[in-house]
């Protein structure tokens, strides 16, 4: 699937500290990968209402572990997906009249816009869940092969190659390491988050599809002996995981409503692929709310990156707004929010308009030492407002001020923040 353009990342003096994050599984702050190489792996959009501020925080968060390891002079590896076919988009498409695909391609390239614009680095291997169906096919085969995936009967089937395929999750012993919660909040969650945990044939409850026989009406590819069909979701992230990363990779991405089932299935599935490897460490992050509720697609009350930048907010503003909030916790969208985060902007970039400016290496550490710090956006911000501060006092006597420091500094907020300023 086509990605869209690199921003450019600035050389700096030195080198990062390692990146430590929390694991969402233990609690537990973890070096994000050990060795030169560094892979990651983030879930990418379903394309039905790109980009809100939930999926700008998010990309923009794992956009700066990336930007971390890169200064640590890592080796990085990411990819991500396109669910570019799944409920939600056939639902929406249905329910406005588009064809699906219209829809999704649409979306994608309002996606691409918004990332190419927030400086977001683009995915290495960037895969659509259409492109995957092949991948998909063999490996949901090989599950069935192995006494690890079973069919469904259709309620409404005609005859043989209508099944759906179901994982068996007590194939698993490791299930449930990812989220760690108890039965009663995975079935209220597998129910709320797309699962079908009444679907009458299914081994267990919780067992999530592999495979969706096809329906009239809806989209079918070749799935071999399976039968004409569509992947499951989580399916579809542990096989484009596995095919554009190798197992185990080091970190699972995604904001925190993926935690369970999403990333519980995904890495159930990835373990059985791969003979008990998924990912390392799991990092999730926070909600957006706007007016005291949660952002989402279905409450309907999105503010999307496309609008406020159509109406003419600096796409660094944004950045900034999501930088000011650390990754982990829910945040509430409000205009105070971006108020602030343009006044801030405006700021260090008059701050760093001179030649000569206040020295620029403990601000430069301050910034690291925050990334280093499981990504404390909010912190690196308040090192770089100290810097602006000082800069824009004439505080500083003419013989102190540093020659080529205001470009020290605008280089390390573009390397390290992804705000160029
Ligand atoms: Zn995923």
């Amino acid at each position: 699937m086509l990605t869209w353009p690199a921003p450019q990342i600035p050389q700096l003096p030195g080198e990062g500290r390692p990146i430590r994050v929390r694991d969402s599984s233990t609690g537990d702050l973890v070096t994000a990968a050990e060795g030169p190489d560094a892979r990651l792996y983030v879930c990418g959009i379903t394309p039905y209402d790109a980009t809100h501020l939930g999926h700008a925080a998010t990309y923009v968060a794992f956009d700066l572990l990336l930007r971390g390891w890169i200064d640590e002079g890592k080796t990085v590896r990411y990819a991500s997906n396109v669910t570019d076919v799944d409920d939600p988009l056939l639902e929406r498409a249905r329910a406005t009249g588009v064809d699906w695909q219209d829809l999704a391609a649409d979306q994608i390239a309002l996606y691409r816009e918004d990332m190419t614009a927030l400086g977001v680095i683009p995915p290495d291997v960037y895969t659509g869940a259409v492109e995957s169906v092949p991948d998909v096919v063999r490996a949901v085969q090989a599950l069935v092969d192995a006494g690890a995936a079973y069919r469904v009967g259709r309620p409404d089937s005609t005859g043989a190659g209508e099944d759906d395929v179901y994982a068996d999750l007590s194939a698993d012993p490791s299930f449930g390491a990812v989220a760690r919660l108890d039965a009663a909040t995975m079935r209220a969650f597998f129910g709320e988050r797309g699962g079908d945990p009444d679907r009458a044939g299914k081994r267990h409850e919780l067992d999530p599809l592999l495979w969706r026989a096809a329906r009239d009406g809806e989209p079918a590819w070749d799935g071999g002996d399976l039968g004409p069909g569509r992947p499951g979701w989580h399916i579809e992230c542990a096989v484009i995981a596995r095919d554009g990363l190798g197992l185990p990779f080091d970190v699972q991405g995604g904001g925190n409503d993926l935690r369970f089932p999403h990333h519980e299935m995904s890495t159930s599935h990835a373990r059985l692929l791969d003979d008990g490897h998924g990912a390392r460490t799991h990092v999730h992050t926070g909600m957006v709310g706007l007016d005291g509720e949660k952002m989402s697609k279905s409450l309907g009350n999105l503010v999307l990156v496309s609008r406020l930048r159509a109406q003419g907010v600096d796409a660094m503003a944004v950045r900034l707004a999501i930088l000011a909030h650390h990754y982990a916790g829910d945040w509430e969208w409000t205009d105070t929010v971006i108020a602030d985060a343009v006044a801030r902007l405006e700021h260090w970039r008059d701050a760093v308009s001179g030649n000569g400016g206040p020295a620029a290496d403990d601000t430069l550490a301050e910034i690291r030492a925050a990334l280093a710090d499981d990504l404390d956006a909010p912190r690196a911000l308040r090192a770089v407002d100290a810097w602006a501060d000082l800069s824009s006092s004439g505080r500083v006597p003419d013989d102190e001020l540093v020659e080529g420091a205001p470009g020290v500094i605008a280089r390390a907020v573009n390397a390290l923040l992804g705000v160029r300023i």
